[in-house]
């Protein structure tokens, strides 16, 4: 992992951003790969440590990061996701090997997502209304979203997060907040594990850079 990464009392502190696009506004076509190496070399550019691929309702965009991560051995932790539409809102699943379909309500995307895999983390994003603020069943909630604002957020039960919602490279590095999550290990269950137990920060971008 990069050489920012800082230890305490046996946790490992990783810079993430779990909700980002690599297709941006666009569809997957023939130029993915190309935005995908982009997106994660914006990725590595901004000093973060994980990163989360979420395209909407489109998980081949964050299997192709992981393929290309692992091919070319960057210091990077890749999550492959996806941000389902659902009736009530979007939903941030992390964690995913075969894609969940759209247009279902929350509550039952949210079960979906659980009966696939335990192991799967979900995010509500830019949560507009109190219904999604209140929601139950899942991992994480944005607080901080850099497309969208700030959401007036006070949950004691979940990680509270921020992401860039990046839809481009440059997105990446524009967010002035990334999460901190304190792992035991640089892992997908280290990732789990830390957001479950809620060792999960908001700090300023340039945190562990030495500026
Ligand atoms: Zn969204
Ligand atoms: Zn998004």
């Amino acid at each position: 992992m990069t050489s920012g990464v800082e230890r305490t009392s046996g946790l490992i502190r990783l810079r993430a951003d779990l909700h980002t696009h690599a297709m941006g506004d666009g569809r997957f076509g023939a130029n993915a790969a190309d935005l995908v190496a982009r997106h994660l070399e914006g990725a590595l550019e901004a000093g973060l440590d994980i990163i989360g691929v979420t395209d909407h309702d489109d998980l081949r965009p964050g299997l192709l990061a992981l393929e290309e991560v692992e091919r070319r051995n960057l210091p990077l932790l890749v999550l492959a996701g996806m941000e389902v539409t659902t009736d009530d809102g979007h939903l941030v699943v992390l964690g995913l090997q075969e894609p969940l379909k759209r247009w279902r309500s929350m509550n039952e995307t949210i079960a979906l997502a659980r009966e696939r895999d335990e192991e799967t983390l979900l995010i509500v994003p830019h949560p507009f209304f109190a219904s999604l603020r209140e929601q139950t069943g899942i991992d994480a909630i944005e607080r901080l979203n850099h497309r969208y604002g700030d959401f007036d957020v006070t949950r004691e039960d979940i990680a509270v997060i921020a992401s860039s919602d990046a839809h481009t490279a440059a997105d990446l590095a524009a967010n002035p907040k990334r999460t901190l999550i304190e792992v035991t290990e640089i892992s997908w269950p280290g990732v789990i594990d830390a957001l479950r137990a809620r060792r999960a920060t908001i700090v300023p971008a340039h945190w562990g850079r030495g500026d």
